[in-house]
């Protein structure tokens, strides 16, 4: 294997804020050419055990996915699972209490969202999310649109659910190393999710790359529907730079709302050791 591979290592399904289903996922992902592939909820490993047989019914391979939210100086960042064992209590306990905070940050969040005249907005998401008990920003996002409150998803967040503006909430998620700890304890590769996606400084985005590595973390996300072209090659330079490994994955989670579909991302580029190089014995 090598860095020519159509493979997509990010997405999300009904059970976490996807609209699809593992299965038309599987589908989906299948008929634009993806040959290796893994969907990662958020916080929730949920939807596995029908990701990998619809996978092996479309005759792709799969690895076992998540994308946990950590709180790293101040800031939500996201860390992606992949190859694990799903059936690891310590990985599973930690998800259940990363999910846990959930319910009250909406109920919160609802609150906020009251004081601006939007009533009822918890039990408006609750209805668009397809796991009770994963609740997130996307499902208000999604509400809101549909009551008329804005026209699409990029204007609700940009107006009522990012920093400073009412209806969000601070949340603390899990720890950094906690979160690469439970990933490499049931036998996965961590891999830090759409870097260019932060508002870092240079020394903090330092000390997120080496304290990730630190705790065990491996990969970092290169090829991403959250990156511009430009942002390819400065991630591509970096992983060489910490010796580390290079991911590639749409982030897709709707037909309607996501401008990067399944499996339709350049390649990555040739210089750097892809993360499915080092994941070979995980890959079924
Ligand atoms: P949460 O985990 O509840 O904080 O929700 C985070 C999710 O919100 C992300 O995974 C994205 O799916 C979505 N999201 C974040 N920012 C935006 C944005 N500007 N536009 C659309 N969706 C966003
Ligand atoms: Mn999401
Ligand atoms: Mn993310
Ligand atoms: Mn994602």
């Amino acid at each position: 294997m090598n860095s020519i591979l159509n493979a997509d290592l990010h997405c999300h399904s009904v059970v976490s804020d996807g609209t699809l289903t593992p299965e038309a996922l599987a589908e989906r992902a299948s008929a634009n050419g993806v040959e290796l592939w893994a969907l990662t909820d958020h916080d929730e490993i949920g939807g596995q055990a029908r990701a990998r047989a619809a996978a092996l019914d479309c005759g792709m391979r799969y690895l076992n996915g998540v994308e946990i939210s950590v709180t790293f100086l101040h800031q939500t960042v996201h860390i992606i699972g992949l190859g694990f064992d799903a059936d690891n209590e310590n990985l599973q306990q930690g998800l259940r209490a990363t999910r846990g905070g959930r319910s009250q940050r909406a109920k919160d969040m609802a609150k906020d969202l009251e004081r601006v005249g939007i009533k009822n907005a918890f039990e408006g998401a609750l209805q668009y999310a397809g796991n009770p008990d994963l609740v997130s920003r996307t499902h208000f996002a999604r509400h809101l649109v549909e009551t008329g409150v804005c026209k699409e998803t990029n204007e609700v967040f940009r107006k009522y659910l990012t920093e400073g503006k009412p209806g969000y909430v601070e949340h603390r998620w899990a720890s950094l190393k906690d979160a690469v700890g439970w990933i490499t304890g049931a036998g996965g590769m961590a891999v830090i999710a759409h870097p260019a996606r932060y508002r870092f400084t240079a020394n903090e985005e330092f000390a997120l790359f080496t304290e990730f590595k630190g705790h065990g973390g491996r990969g970092v996300e290169v090829v991403t529907g959250s990156h511009s072209a430009a942002e390819y090659i400065t991630y591509a330079g970096a992983v060489k730079d910490y010796g580390l490994a290079a991911s590639r994955g749409s982030d897709f989670h709707s037909p309607l709302e996501s401008h990067t579909e399944l499996g339709t991302l350049p390649y990555l580029p040739g210089a750097v050791t892809p993360v499915w190089e080092l994941l070979a014995e995980r890959i079924h």
